[in-house]
This record gives C-alpha cells, structure tokens and sequence, in this order.
C-alpha cells in the first residue's frame, strides 16, 4: 500500500499528537497552522492528565480516558528517547478537593454513578484527617474529598515542544502562518485540497481538521456537525517555592519546575482570552484556602486561554460520511487525550486500522437534537 498523504489543519496538542501518531507510522504528513497570534487552548492549560470525574453521562469516554492514562508513559518515553525533551510526565495519583460536605457527598454520588455504568475508575473518598496524611499543608476550609490513583500531570508546554521537534524529525512538513478557509474535494482523483485566506493551497489524499476552535467553521464543509464554542479559563502562577505538593489537585499543581499552578475558570465570554481582576482575585483566595502557605508565594504571571468545547463536553472524532478521508477531531483534554490522539488517532486518519467501535459515541450528530439540553462538565 503506497503511503498516503495526510494534511491536518492545526498544529496544537490534537493535530500534532495525530500528526506525529501517523508520520511514525509511516504516512507523509503536512500540518498547516495559524501565526502567533491565534488562539491555541495547548499554550494556556493546566496540565492534568485525569480521568476521574469525567465521562458521567458517557462510558465509553471513561474507558477512552483510561486508555489514554495507560499509554502516556509510553509517549513520554518515546518522545523523550526521539528529542531529548521531557513531557514532565507525573502519574502520582490525583486529588479532587471539596469546601463542604455536601459537595463532597455529591463528587461521591458522581464516582458512584461513573463505576455503576461500568466506568471501573478506581477511587477513595477521604476525610479531612486522611487528606492531610498526603497533603499534610492542607487549609481548614477544605473538608474532604477523593482520590483516584491513576491520574496525574505533565507539561503541556513542554508535550507541545516535543511533539514538534519529532514531527521534525520524522521529516513531516510544517507550514506556520497560514490560515485555511476552505477544504475542496476533487471528485475526479478522490483528493482534497485546503485553501489558505492567502490563496495557498495544498493537496492530498486525506485531510484531517484538528483546527481548535477554528472547526466550526471547518468541519460543516466536509459534512460534520462540530459546533465548538470558545470557554474561557484563566490560570495563575507562582514562584518556583520548594516542593510541598506531591500530587496534582483540582485547584492547584505544582510543577516540576517548583512554580505552582492555580486554576482554572470557566466563562462564556465569547474568543476573549484575556484576564480580570475579580477571578484573579477569586483564583489566588481559593488557592490560599487551600494551601495556607500559598499566601506567601509571589504571583509571576495570569492568563486567559479558550477552551474549545463541544456542547456536551466530549469529543468529536469522525470521518465524514460524505467525503471518505476527511475526518474531524476536537477534545478539551488534550493533555489527558494525547497519548491515545497519537497512538490510536494517528494510524486510524492514515488509514491504517479501522473506526474503533467506540468512536460511533464521538459523532457530532448527538449533538444535533434541537430537543436536548447538554451540560459540558463546566
Ligand atoms: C484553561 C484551560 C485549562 C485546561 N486544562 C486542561 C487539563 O488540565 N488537561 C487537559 O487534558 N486539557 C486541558 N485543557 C484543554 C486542552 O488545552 C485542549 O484540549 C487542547 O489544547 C486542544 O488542542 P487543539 O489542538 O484541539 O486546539 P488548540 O490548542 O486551540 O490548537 C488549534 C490549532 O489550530 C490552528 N488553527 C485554527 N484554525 C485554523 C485554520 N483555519 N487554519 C490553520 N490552522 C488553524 C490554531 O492556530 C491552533 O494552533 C485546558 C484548556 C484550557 C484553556
């Protein structure tokens, strides 16, 4: 089978986990991406690699995740070994952490649910007192909480970084600073061709859209329902500060590095990506409740990033059923996700190996009934 040439629309955590998963498989991949100034959830997230919480209304999601979580170290090392450049991959378990009973009482109730459809993720809910034997700088004002065993954190930075210097390397070609508008499908030879705002183009035999926020206007041309909407978070840093955080929680993390992570919000306030005071402010006091300690630690920096997000909140994977060959992608874990996008996502748009069956739950068409109401986790 000669090898087929891929094109894929956007070069951030999705298109090139998928690019990379495909070049080292053995397909010519071009990815074609915007300038700096476009909107990239991959340079503004918070880092954690996390399963449990998630896909309550969605089992095949969870198990997805999981499988994500497992092959991560396999990715770290590869990509490692390849560039040199470490993901800070860090699988020490995860903390969900809880101000009231009654939240804690309900985030039980949810893992419940998630297990009792099958969801089999592995958790602990614990006291205020068992907390404080893993997180021993613990504030009073948190009061319990859970603890999944499989989660984690990594540099998504650094992930980015490592992704392109081996899609590099793997001789794929990356073009930079170009915005594509239309995807055309030429029926006579069965290629497509995107067509950049300047009047590029470039032609293959596949084509994948993992273009962010950009899909929604994408996708509808090669028949895909992908209404992908922007939700803003804001994340805060600090000062590198000795280790006392062992293990990632919901409101903060410290990285590798020593800095910790304070996030995130989420607003609806359209493609602004930048900051405000009020959630700044409510960031580093819930922060501080938390952490007591935090109180000392100097703020180096604030930052809004857009995640893009399905209605529901899960992803879309799909092949067009119009035009063979075009697929569409989006996730907002594509931290947790990248591991799977690469391995799974990579040889699957090659055309390489078969719709896994799990991917008919990843259809935009859920999506579609007018009747429904969704709620994205958020
Ligand atoms: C505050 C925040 C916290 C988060 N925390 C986590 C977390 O803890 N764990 C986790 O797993 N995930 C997290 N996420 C989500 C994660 O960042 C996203 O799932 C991931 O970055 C999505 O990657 P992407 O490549 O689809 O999108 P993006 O990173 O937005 O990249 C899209 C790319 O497509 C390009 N593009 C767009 N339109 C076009 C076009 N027309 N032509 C060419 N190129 C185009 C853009 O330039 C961009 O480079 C978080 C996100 C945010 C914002």
């Amino acid at each position: 089978m000669a090898s087929p040439q891929i094109t894929i629309v956007g070069g951030g955590l999705l298109g090139a986990a998928i690019a990379y998963g495909a070049v080292r498989e053995g397909a010519r991949v071009r990815v074609l991406d915007q300038d700096d100034g476009a909107f990239r959830a991959s340079r503004g997230n918070f880092g954690l690699v996390w399963v449990h919480g998630k896909g309550t209304t969605m089992p095949d999601y969870v198990q997805w995740t999981k499988q994500g979580l497992r092959l991560w170290p396999e990715l770290q090392q590869e990509l490692f070994d390849l560039t040199g450049v470490d993901s800070g991959l860090q699988q020490p378990g995860g903390f969900w952490l809880g101000f009231s009973e009654a939240e804690v009482e309900k985030r039980a109730e949810t893992l419940e649910k998630i297990n009792e459809s099958g969801g089999d993720v592995p958790f602990k809910i614990m006291d205020r007192a068992e907390l404080k034997h893993y997180l021993p700088g613990l504030g009073t004002s948190v009061v319990g909480g859970s603890f999944c065993p499989l989660d984690g954190q990594a540099n998504p930075l650094m992930l980015l970084r490592a992704l392109h210097a081996a899609l590099r390397l793997k001789g794929a070609e990356i073009v930079n600073d170009v915005s594509v508008e239309e995807i055309k499908y030429d029926a006579g030879n069965g290629t497509f061709r995107a067509v950049a705002r300047d009047g590029q183009s470039w032609t293959s035999d596949r084509i994948v859209l993992a273009a962010g926020l950009g899909n929604a206007d994408l996708a509808p041309q090669v028949d895909v329902h992908a209404p992908i909407n922007p939700t803003r978070g804001q994340v805060l840093i600090t000062e590198r500060l000795q280790p006392f955080l062992d293990f990632p929680t919901n409101k903060c993390r410290q990285t590798k590095e020593g800095s910790v992570q304070l996030g995130s919000t989420a607003e609806y306030v359209g493609f602004d990506d930048g900051t405000s005071t009020d959630k700044i402010e409510w960031l580093a006091q819930r922060a501080v409740e938390t952490f007591p300690a935090l109180a000392r630690a100097k703020l180096v920096r604030a930052w809004g990033a857009l995640r893009p997000l399905t209605p529901d909140g899960y992803p879309i994977y799909q092949e067009s059923p119009t035009f063979p060959g075009a697929y569409v992608v989006s996730s907002h874990s594509g931290v947790t996700l990248a591991a799977s996008h690469c391995y799974v996502l990579g040889p699957w748009v090659s055309g390489f190996t078969q719709t896994p069956p799990e991917f008919d739950s990843f259809r935009g068409e859920r999506l579609l009934d007018p009747n429904a109401s969704f709620s994205n986790g958020y």
